[in-house]
């Protein structure tokens, strides 16, 4: 390896392992790893998925696809000589933000579980050029600037695949740009397709932010993963970016089973297309629209499509669920209006119900409806998650299509969240109990025998303090940011949203602070760590951002608090900071409102990591509770159905917890206290508290006295070390059900049916 890395460090820069940056030993490692994915074959069979996504949060490649091909540890040892790690030369990679947060995680782990169970199946999506936005933070604020990922060597391969797409007003030509997707250890690849314009012209975005032109569609189509949709342009310009993607699936996915010499008229059993939320849901008509070109009746061309397509659920929120204007729809996809009509006209003709009709009488077209009336299979994410859409979210479906419904629980993949994110504790796992649980996720079990076994718990233990110092060591060089490694880590990661409750978290913060000053110390010094972007048109999330970010300066500034408290705000949350941190964590927080979190994948991360989850009965968190039993996870606050019911009957109240109660009075009050007007800004803190105390939907308030009640509690039985790393462990063990390997086993055999 050493030799094959020096032939192409010469060839590129005339330099050895020896005298080479690690700039040049980067682009040596990729074009390596480059040439192997080249010469695997793809995976083939008679029938084959498409996985179409507006995101995938893939992450750096490097080391995944180094641990994949087998080589990760040869290429270590090349390295190691000079005293490098692949870790320390994949710092020099730029990570692609092609994702928002978990749906887009999700698709990046389904396409390494798709290519490991050497399924035929490759992912669709758009090449945005700056993603979302980078985060940084400018006094106690967010700012959102561009991120450009794209290098001169980069994994994209420009292929020469081009398809014309028609808008109302124009015409594009796309370009395919693809990603191999090798499985692990299968010898073979997939591929992320991921299409693109050469006429996208970079160089519009603003200085400094992120605002371009929003009219001028053939220069600004890829430039951004959601761009900013407060206006009708922004709006308009998702519609667009849909359909450039859909109509670029449809017409390869029809391509290559031509190739294939597919008979179109059985399509079903050769092609399977996963939905993944709304944004692809334009390929049903699209579909239909190119089998009509091809001489199809209009009632079989419904019939095979509808038999093809099958779509994931993600959410409950009801303003998450796309609805697009119909003049929108008119003015950049006319061509599409026919069909949508028509499959619309089919639905009135046979149902009374009118909350499932795809154009409703304000004339928005309900993208979801579409999706359930015309795929085969409409699938929620956690098994209370699909409970929720059949009883209540999607209930009058459900009634329609009984046999449609399913649950497929969400699921990560281990190669990068355990063999690649945390070594040490994979090498010790192996030494326990063998290397079968890197192929069946499930051998994790065979932990338990060790549940009472001082010398494994105290190796978990020495694990988790490496991780955390070097979680420290990498947070100092990037943010200056200076951890107490002896502290606890208390870890709230994930995309900024009131119903994940950041707030409730940070009035905590606020209760911890108070406590200190009034003389009531810790036992222990806690780090409470925070991770977020917030959307650039969220205000009171962008607020909830401000607050931590006053109490991060605050506890820092203050001698009496800083040793005991310290509150910390990680810039630019992202796969590789997720990587980082969870190893790291001892609490991982999965505090949503229940009802409202369709699944989480973070606690799934978490929980693979040894943290122990302190959350609501909510997504997946009810799962992981079934698994490791009430003794291994902390669970607190109102039930789903509780909230559900408050919804209805309109009975929450959050000024009357902030009036009757005065510990909640004085937490939230806090938020507009001189010591956090002094360092933030009074319009942003002022809205905040009004927020909380006059609307607080996702009920904040309602919980916070349990949250605080529980988290002395689990800071308490911390201090068992004992007892704490048993926990650590039995949540190691029981983790193997959360393997994407097996979610994409179920996806298989319920939905996709290819072999
Ligand atoms: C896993 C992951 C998420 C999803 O986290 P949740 O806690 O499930 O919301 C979001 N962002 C990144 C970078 C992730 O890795």
């Amino acid at each position: 390896m050493e030799e094959r890395i020096n032939n192409i460090l010469k060839t590129r820069f005339g330099r050895t392992l020896k005298d080479s940056t690690r700039e040049e030993i980067f682009e040596a490692l990729m074009e390596i790893t480059k040439q192997e994915l080249e010469g695997r074959p793809k995976v083939a069979g008679d029938k084959k998925v498409y996985y179409i996504s507006a995101e995938f949060l893939i992450g750096k490649l490097l080391s995944n696809n180094l641990i994949n091909l087998g080589l990760y540890d040869t290429v270590n040892q090349a390295l190691s000589k000079y005293h490098l790690t692949v870790s320390d030369v994949e710092d020099l990679e730029m990570e692609p933000s092609l994702g928002n947060g978990g749906l887009g995680r999700l698709a990046a782990c389904f396409l390494d579980s798709i290519a490991t169970l050497n399924l035929a199946g490759d992912g669709i999506g758009l090449n945005y050029h700056y993603g979302l936005f980078r985060q940084e933070f400018v006094n106690n604020k967010q700012h959102e600037v561009i991120n450009p990922w794209i290098r001169k060597e980069s994994w994209l391969e420009k292929r020469p695949v081009s398809f014309e797409v028609n808008f109302g007003r124009f015409t594009l030509h796309s370009t395919m740009y693809d990603i191999d997707i090798p499985g692990y250890e299968t010898g073979k690849c997939n591929r992320l397709h991921l299409f693109d314009l050469d006429s996208v012209d970079d160089n519009m975005v603003k200085q400094g932010g992120i605002d371009f032109d929003k009219d001028d569609i053939p220069r600004n189509l890829t430039l951004f993963l959601y761009p900013d949709d407060s206006d009708r342009k922004g709006r308009i310009l998702r519609v667009y970016q849909q359909y450039f993607m859909v109509s670029n699936a449809a017409q390869l996915i029809l391509k290559e089973a031509e190739e294939r010499r597919v008979n179109l008229h059985e399509l079903d059993k050769h092609v399977a297309i996963q939905i993944n939320d709304t944004h692809p849901s334009m390929v049903i008509p699209e579909l239909i629209r190119l089998l009509l070109k091809r001489g199809f009746e209009m009632d079989e061309a419904v019939e095979i499509v509808t038999k093809t397509c099958a779509y994931t659920n993600h959410t409950i929120l009801a303003e998450a669920l796309e609805k697009w204007p119909i003049d929108y729809l008119q003015e950049a996809v006319p061509q599409l209006l026919p069909i949508i009509r028509e499959l619309d006209k089919r639905v009135k003709a046979k149902v009374k119900d009118e909350t499932t009709y795809i154009i409703d009488e304000d004339n928005l077209v309900h993208m979801a409806s579409m999706d359930i009336h015309y795929g085969h299979s409409v699938n929620g994410v956690a098994s209370l998650h699909t409970d929720i859409l059949k009883k209540s979210e999607l209930n009058n479906f459900y009634k329609l299509y009984p046999e449609k419904f399913n649950n497929k629980t969400n699921g990560i993949t281990f190669r990068r969240w355990l063999i690649a994110a945390n070594p040490e504790l994979t090498a010790y796992i192996e030494k326990l109990i063998g290397s079968g649980f890197r192929k069946n996720a499930m051998e994790l079990e065979k932990l338990l025998q060790f549940k009472d076994d001082e010398t494994v718990l105290r190796e978990i233990g020495r694990i988790r303090n490496h991780n955390k110092r070097r979680a420290a060591r990498y947070l100092y060089q990037i943010q200056n940011i200076d951890l107490d490694v002896r502290s606890i880590f208390d870890v709230q990661i994930k995309r900024l949203h009131e119903y994940k409750r950041q707030q409730m978290n940070a009035l905590y913060a606020i209760y911890k602070y108070l406590e200190i000053k009034s003389g009531h110390l810790p036992e222990r010094p806690i780090t409470m760590i925070f991770g977020a972007k917030a959307a650039p048109a969220y205000t009171i999330a962008k607020d909830i951002i401000h607050l931590i970010l006053c109490l991060q300066q605050i506890t820092a500034s203050d001698p009496e608090v800083s040793p005991y408290l310290k509150v910390v705000m990680i810039e630019n949350y992202n796969v590789t900071k997720a990587e980082m941190l969870i190893p790291a964590a001892d609490i991982s927080e999965q505090i949503s409102l229940a009802s409202k979190e369709a699944s989480g994948t973070g606690n799934m991360k978490f929980m693979l990591n040894g943290a122990v989850t302190l959350g609501t009965e909510d997504g997946a968190n009810v799962e992981i509770h079934e698994l490791v039993g009430d003794d291994n996870i902390y669970i607190f606050g109102k039930s789903s159905d509780y909230v559900v019911d408050l919804y209805e009957k309109a009975s929450y109240k959050s000024a009357d917890f902030y009036k009757t109660d005065a510990l909640i009075h004085k937490l939230v009050d806090f938020i507009v206290s001189d010591e956090v007007l002094e360092v933030g800004d009074p319009v942003a803190l002022e809205r905040l508290h009004h927020e909380l105390v006059s609307k607080d939907w996702f009920m904040t308030l309602l919980d916070l006295k349990e949250y605080i009640k529980i988290k002395e509690k689990v800071f308490e039985d911390y201090e068992d070390r004992r007892s704490w790393y048993k926990k650590e462990l039995i949540n190691i063990a029981k983790a193997g059900y959360f393997s994407s390997d097996r979610t994409i086993e179920q996806y298989n055999k319920d939905i996709w049916t290819l072999s």
